[in-house]
């Protein structure tokens, strides 16, 4: 069992290197040990394959990562961590640690040059602030990724797993939707972190589909619908899309009679197929 797993150890060295959490760059470390070793196993690395850690902290997760896999370059923004890491993950020589910002970073670059052809995964315990960005960015680069299994708070968690067309849906959960098959895989309560954040959390792991579910010839039109769509989710679809993209109302009205679509319909309701319809037509 790792030494990382003990929380004292950790806290230990933490405090030896002066450390002080930063609440701004999303600081919730793990501290549960029955957490990380079941993140790890059901991201699915292996010994055949790379990861791509964003976020190490003090190398709690990355640890469990580089026991399980070929390689693990983790991306940290914190230069602060730089010396905790050293110190945590000094025995594995399976770890590269990158200080860099996961929102710039060349990710293609990175795969390329660490990895070559070998199977890559990305997992990690994101910080909140950046969740919806950051997933869309490593989906939106099309990146030779398997899968993606991070930890975000249990609302943003519920939201991204949503199917199209369920209540619960939002313009991620059709994002998602459209380049991988989403799972919530286990909830994790607010306790398990330090600091202990206000709300508990959940891993979901994102299976990255080799053909988006449904046919859309203008992504960039997709997605612009899409997110006019939910820009005012408790009003009709119709006004919406009229808010959302700058649309006599009698136009819209018009393409969503001809998709066959009810004008009193509200963006949660719609399926993946029928904001594709709706793309196609505007
Ligand atoms: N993986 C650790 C764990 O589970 O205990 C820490 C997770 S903590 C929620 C998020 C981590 O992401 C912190 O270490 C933070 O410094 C780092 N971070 C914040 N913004 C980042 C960014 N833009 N790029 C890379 N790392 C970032």
């Amino acid at each position: 069992m790792s030494k990382l797993t003990d929380i004292n150890y950790v806290k230990g060295v933490l405090s030896r290197h002066g450390f002080t959490f930063s609440k701004a760059l999303g600081q919730n470390f793990l501290i549960n040990p029955s957490v990380c070793p079941k993140m790890a196993e059901m991201s699915g690395a292996d010994e055949s394959t790379g990861v791509i850690e964003i976020g190490p902290g003090a190398g709690v997760l990355t640890s469990e990562l580089a026991q399980r896999a070929a390689k693990v370059v983790a991306v940290e923004l914190d230069k602060r961590l730089l010396p905790v890491l050293s110190e945590t993950l000094g025995d594995y020589d399976n770890v590269k640690v990158v200080n860099d910002d996961a929102m710039k970073l060349d990710f293609h670059e990175l795969i390329r040059e660490e990895f070559g052809d070998r199977d890559v995964i990305i997992c990690a315990n994101l910080p909140y602030y950046i969740t919806s960005p950051i997933i869309m960015r490593l989906l939106e680069e099309k990146l030779p990724i398997r899968s993606l299994t991070v930890m975000v708070q249990k609302e943003a968690a519920e939201r991204i797993c949503a199917r199209p067309g369920t209540r619960a849906s939002g313009a991620i959960s059709a994002a998602v939707h459209y380049y991988s098959d989403p799972k919530l895989l286990f909830k994790v309560s607010a306790g398990s972190f330090l600091p202990a954040p206000k709300v508990d959390s959940a891993v979901i792991r994102l299976d990255i589909l080799h053909e988006p579910p449904v046919q859309v010839t203008d992504e960039a039109k997709f997605f612009q619908v899409v997110r006019a769509a939910f820009l005012q989710r408790r009003k009709t679809l119709s006004n919406s899309l009229s808010a959302g993209l700058s649309l006599p109302k009698s136009e819209i009205n018009e393409k969503l009679t001809q998709a066959g679509i009810q004008l009193t319909a509200r963006a949660e309701e719609m399926t993946m197929q029928q904001f594709a319809d709706i793309a196609a037509l505007l």
